[in-house]
């Protein structure tokens, strides 16, 4: 690098974030959960359903706290845009490569926000003939909810705030931030 090269700014340490949860306080929750659906599935080969994309970095550390056979699929579901507010609209982007009939379901998702769009997977992957269909959340936006939806293994409880960051995005950036944060100003670059 040449001396007048200018310092390459931190995307970790964008002012414009707040942080929320640090990567330590997600590890250890994600651990306690991990334990707890290792105990609560004793003697069954869950299959963990990560919902793309915002959720795979959560899965990915997820999976490696869960102690027992498990196997893993992706589906891709959209209801938002590249903006903050839900379009309430749901469709599956990308769909199951495998049968689910009589497996045992364990969705794992970023947020669950308004609820549109787990109540929507929940119920599909129901009438493929799942045997069981659960839930594990980071977070939960209580506040906006639109649908009821049972969540079973929950990491959070958040505010109504847009968050960004462990996989979440704003318009496909800051999933590769390490922690949770708030953005202060969605309108800054
Ligand atoms: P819902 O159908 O529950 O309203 O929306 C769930 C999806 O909306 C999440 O999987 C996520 O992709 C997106 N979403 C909801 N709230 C937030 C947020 O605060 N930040 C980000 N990055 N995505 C969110």
């Amino acid at each position: 690098m040449s001396a007048s090269a200018a310092p390459v700014p931190s995307e970790f340490n964008n002012e414009n974030l707040e942080p929320m949860f640090s990567a330590e306080q997600i590890q250890t929750r994600i651990a306690e959960l991990g334990a707890e659906i290792a105990r609560d599935y004793a003697g069954r080969n869950p299959l963990l359903l990560g919902v793309l994309k915002g959720a795979f970095i959560f899965l990915s550390d997820l999976m490696r706290a869960i102690d027992m056979r498990v196997g893993v699929e992706f589906m891709a579901i959209s209801s938002y845009g590249e903006s903050t507010r839900s379009s309430g609209e749901v469709k599956i982007v990308k769909d199951l490569d495998v049968p689910i009939e009589g497996r045992d379901i364990l969705i794992v998702e970023d947020i669950v926000d308004t609820g549109l769009t787990l109540s929507y997977l929940m119920a599909n992957l129901h009438s493929r003939g799942a045997s069981s269909v659960k839930l594990a959340a980071l977070l939960n936006k209580q506040e906006r909810r639109l649908r009821e939806v049972p969540i079973d293994y929950l990491g959070f409880t958040i505010p109504d705030a847009f968050v960004v960051g462990y996989g979440l995005d704003f318009a496909e950036r800051y999933r590769n931030l390490p922690y949770i944060a708030i953005i202060k100003d969605p309108t800054r670059d």
